[in-house]
């Protein structure tokens, strides 16, 4: 059978899929668990690790993951167009192995200003400390090739941009880089690897929060890095290595489960979040909803070109200047959870912590201010969280009038 030229709806159900022993075998690949790895003789060992330093994937030891570990790497490198994709324990771990891969004491590093806020973090507790330079940009209001220094190494960007979903001009923006050697790494767990390309549009690197939507159930923490050459994959595996990172085969297993159905559930997601952002789109207790699939989102026509859906991710800011709106709207709501993270089956909301905005030069220009509120809409009856949303304002409205 041939897979490479087949369509990504069929390349989701069989990348990855372990071959028959004999003639028979199960559909699924097996959670194989290990720490050592066992060798028939000593120059077999000799001959993987030859294999191994060569660049090859292969394990000489339980720390490299063995086939439930490369079915998942098999999976994601087929859904991103990529030349090799490394696992991490969790989102953030995958992003800081990018960083501490490509980035050396002196060198000078581009992040567009609406990146998931803990890479801000990662900054000032981490690369600070070894001589790495981070300067933050809006990537929809600057200039990037002005930015770029002679020690600029990477420019680092997501799209759409956290909490306010800024769709980002990637394949002008990797143009930009490239054309002065920069490396181009994009965190694309907004279209979970589904509705957006980032190698084809000019990055270098493409990393995921796994947790999110390729893992798809809320029980997994795993992050992807997917690569275009075979210079940067042992540029990322010597890290990793180095890093000591591991990631356990039952957590692989169920991040190859949740991409089976990725499909399916992101199509949902698009479907039941368009509804909801449609529907606050018309409702006068909203001052602006950011979706980019709305025709009225600034981004949308960039979307259009760049992605072929949209997640399940709504953000909307309310009408009413009070700060405290966010808070009784959201503890008015049932359907909707409130928590971190997102991606799950269900659905999620959270208020956006108005220092998390001001860091966004995105999105906030010529508005009122009021609150803004995040929401993760889930595979519920859209009818029943449009009901729920409802409730809400009524019951946000009624206590704001109580307190005036
Ligand atoms: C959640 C998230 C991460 C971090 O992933 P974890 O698995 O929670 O560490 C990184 N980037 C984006 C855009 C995210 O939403």
């Amino acid at each position: 059978m041939s897979r490479r030229h087949a369509h990504v709806e069929t390349r989701l159900v069989h990348a990855g899929s372990p071959a028959l022993k004999g003639s028979s075998g199960p559909v699924n690949v097996p959670v194989v668990r290990t720490s050592t790895v066992r060798f028939a003789d000593t120059a077999a060992q000799a001959a993987l690790q030859r294999r191994r330093a060569a660049g090859e994937r292969d394990a000489t030891y339980g720390r490299h993951g063995m086939d439930t570990h490369q079915a998942l790497e098999a999976a994601v490198e087929s859904l991103e167009g990529g030349y090799r994709t490394v696992l991490a324990p969790s989102g953030l771990s995958a992003i800081v192995l990018v960083l501490l891969a490509t980035l050396a004491p002196g060198d000078h590093a581009l992040v567009s200003d609406s990146v998931y806020s803990p890479v801000r973090k990662v900054d000032k507790s981490l690369l600070q400390r070894y001589g790495i330079e981070v300067e933050y940009f809006s990537a929809t209001h600057d200039d990037l090739e002005s930015r770029i220094r002679p020690n600029t190494r990477l420019l680092y960007l997501e799209s759409p941009g956290s909490l306010l979903y800024e769709v980002l001009d990637l394949p002008a923006l990797a143009a930009q880089a490239r054309r002065h050697d920069v490396l181009v790494a994009v965190d694309n767990t907004w279209s979970g690897g589904l509705y957006c390309q980032p190698l084809a549009l000019g990055a270098h690197i493409s990393i995921q929060a796994a947790t999110k939507y390729l893992a798809g159930h809320s029980d997994v923490m795993m992050g992807v890095v997917t690569v275009d050459s075979a210079d940067l994959a042992a540029r990322i595996g010597a890290a990793y290595d180095a890093l000591g990172l591991s990631v356990g085969a039952d957590d692989a297993y169920l991040t190859l489960r949740g991409i089976r159905t990725l499909d399916v559930r992101l199509a949902r997601h698009h479907q039941n979040a368009l509804r909801v952002a449609e529907h606050l789109a018309g409702h006068p207790g909203v001052a602006r909803v950011y979706y980019p699939a709305l025709p009225e989102d600034p981004g949308h026509a960039l979307w259009r070109r760049d992605f072929s859906g949209a997640s399940g991710l709504v953000s909307f800011a309310f009408a009413h200047p009070d700060p405290a709106t966010a808070a009784r709207f959201i503890d008015s709501l049932s359907y909707f959870s409130i928590g971190a993270s997102w991606g799950g089956y269900e659905s999620l909301a959270l208020e956006a912590a108005p220092e998390r905005l001001a860091e966004h030069r995105y999105g906030r220009e010529g508005e009122a201010g009021g609150s803004v509120v995040r929401l993760h809409v889930g595979l519920e009856s859209p009818l029943d969280l449009i009901d729920d949303l409802e409730h809400a304002f009524d019951a946000t409205r009624d206590a704001l009038r109580r307190s005036a």
